[in-house]
């Protein structure tokens, strides 16, 4: 109906790539954008699990009545060859690009501390989590300065609170991962701020998917983290696409260059 037409999602026309798409952060990302008013390209490793999330995306939302589109694309984000293709593919369906939502990420699920971690473990967690998150940042930055009405775009790099501090279990790779995000983020903020690109990293909490309980994978283990949880209580990812959909959004104007927390507290408590 007509009604429907006009209703003003927070999104509305914006075009939107999210990595790491088709679980957790990414895929409640995915169909909240929708339902904002974007074009969705989900990205993932996974095809099949990209898929599922435009097909949760068309059940829920009546795109064609909206005149917009969600598909699914599968890309490996350490891949440089795969991240330029996976943004020329956008801009050649879309047009433009509006917003970088680099979320893939892995933590390998074994013990990976300092002294026991191997070279294997670090080059794969370093090339999808930080060197990944380059690649998304280098092309969808010449993707948006080519954007105009309105110029720029916003790009969300997904960090973690352990790149704020140190975490009791430790997972070695991982953490200097996620501080390298926040700290690539933060200049890129700087170095495109005047051309109205704005880059912010998001530092969620520990949260309810897979990667985190399957590495917390005994009541003692959750336990131990829910102690320092201000909350008492892990976070869901939709809180995250939640606080992502702000950065994503001009509500979010003036947000650039920081380490946005959505962590119930775990990072002000002593
Ligand atoms: P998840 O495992 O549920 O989802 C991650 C998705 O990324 C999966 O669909 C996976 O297939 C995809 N992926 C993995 N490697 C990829 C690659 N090379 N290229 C493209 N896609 C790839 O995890 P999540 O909890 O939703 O994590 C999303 C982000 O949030 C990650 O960067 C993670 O480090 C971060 N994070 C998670 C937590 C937590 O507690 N779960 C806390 C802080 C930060």
């Amino acid at each position: 109906s007509s009604v429907i037409k006009d209703i003003k999602g927070r999104l509305d026309g914006k075009v939107a790539i999210i990595t790491g798409a088709g679980s957790g952060i990414g895929f409640e990302s995915a169909v909240l954008f929708a339902r904002e008013g974007a074009d969705i390209i989900a990205a993932d490793v996974n095809l099949k699990s990209a898929e599922a999330v435009v097909e949760r995306i068309k059940e829920k939302f009546p795109l064609k009545s909206f005149n917009r589109r969600a598909v699914a694309y599968k890309v490996d984000v350490s891949k440089e060859e795969e991240v330029k293709k996976l943004v020329e593919f956008t801009l050649k369906e879309f047009g433009k690009l509006n917003i970088m939502f680099n979320n893939a990420g892995i933590m390998h699920p074994h013990d990976d501390n300092c002294l026991n971690t191997d070279e294997k473990v670090w080059d794969l967690t370093m090339n999808i989590n930080l060197k990944g998150v380059w690649y998304g940042c280098k092309y969808a930055i010449e993707a948006m300065r080519k954007n105009n009405n309105p110029k720029g775009g916003s790009i969300i790099n997904t960090a973690s609170f352990v790149g704020l501090m140190g975490a009791a279990t430790p997972q070695i790779a991982y953490t200097a991962s996620k501080g390298a995000v926040i700290a690539l983020s933060r200049e890129l903020a700087v170095t495109h701020a005047r051309e109205c690109i704005r880059v912010n990293s998001l530092c969620p909490g520990p949260l309810h998917t897979p990667l985190l309980m399957d590495f917390l994978n005994t009541d003692e283990k959750k336990n131990r983290r829910l102690v320092h949880l201000p909350m008492g209580r892990f976070g869901e990812p939709i809180e995250q696409a939640q606080a992502a959909l702000f950065l994503a959004s001009d509500e979010s104007s003036y947000v650039t260059g920081t380490e946005f927390k959505v962590d119930g507290g775990l990072t002000a408590a002593y």
